[in-house]
C-alpha cells in the first residue's frame, strides 16, 4: 500500500494557507457572514448574481460536494440545513430558492473548496446557462 508522504496535519496546514475559503473559514479573510453551524459557514458571495446569493461552505477542506458526501455525509446534511436556515433568514423560503454546487471546471467551479450557492429573490430560468 502506498502511503501519503505528507502527514495529515501538514495537509490541513497547507489547505489553510493556500485555499481562499479555508482562509475565510479561519477568519483570516473577512466575509459577510449570514449564519453559522458547527460544521459549516454561510457568507454573502462577493459577486452576487441574485438579490440573495449566499455561499455555504464546510469549515474543513474538501474540493467539492461529492468529496464531502463520501468523507463526511453528516457535514453535507449540516450544509443543506444551514442553506435552509439562510433561506429563512433572507425571507425566501416560501417563494423558493436554488441550491447550486458547481463541480469541476467544466461546470464553472472556480474555487476548489466545496460550497453551495444559495440563490433567490428573482425568478430563475431553466436550463441554467
Ligand atoms: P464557483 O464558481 O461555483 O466555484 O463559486 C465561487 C464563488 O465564490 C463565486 O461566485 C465568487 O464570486 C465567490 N467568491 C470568490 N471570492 C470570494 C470572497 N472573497 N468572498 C465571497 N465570495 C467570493
Ligand atoms: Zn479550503
Amino acid at each position: 500500500m502506498r502511503r501519503c508522504a505528507r502527514p495529515a496535519l501538514a495537509r490541513v496546514r497547507l489547505m489553510a494557507d493556500e485555499c481562499l475559503f479555508c482562509r475565510i473559514a479561519g477568519g483570516e479573510i473577512p466575509a459577510d457572514v449570514v449564519a453559522t453551524s458547527d460544521e459549516a459557514l454561510a457568507f454573502r458571495d462577493i459577486t452576487p448574481v441574485a438579490p440573495t446569493h449566499v455561499l455555504v461552505i464546510p469549515r474543513a477542506h474538501w474540493a467539492n460536494l461529492a468529496e464531502v458526501a463520501a468523507a463526511a455525509p453528516q457535514t453535507l446534511v449540516d450544509m443543506v440545513r444551514l442553506a435552509a436556515e439562510v433561506a429563512d433568514i433572507e425571507g425566501v423560503a416560501t417563494d423558493g430558492y436554488r441550491l447550486v454546487a458547481n463541480t469541476g471546471a467544466a461546470a464553472h467551479q472556480t474555487v476548489f473548496h466545496a460550497h453551495l450557492h444559495v440563490l433567490a429573490g428573482r425568478s430563475m430560468t431553466w436550463p441554467p446557462g
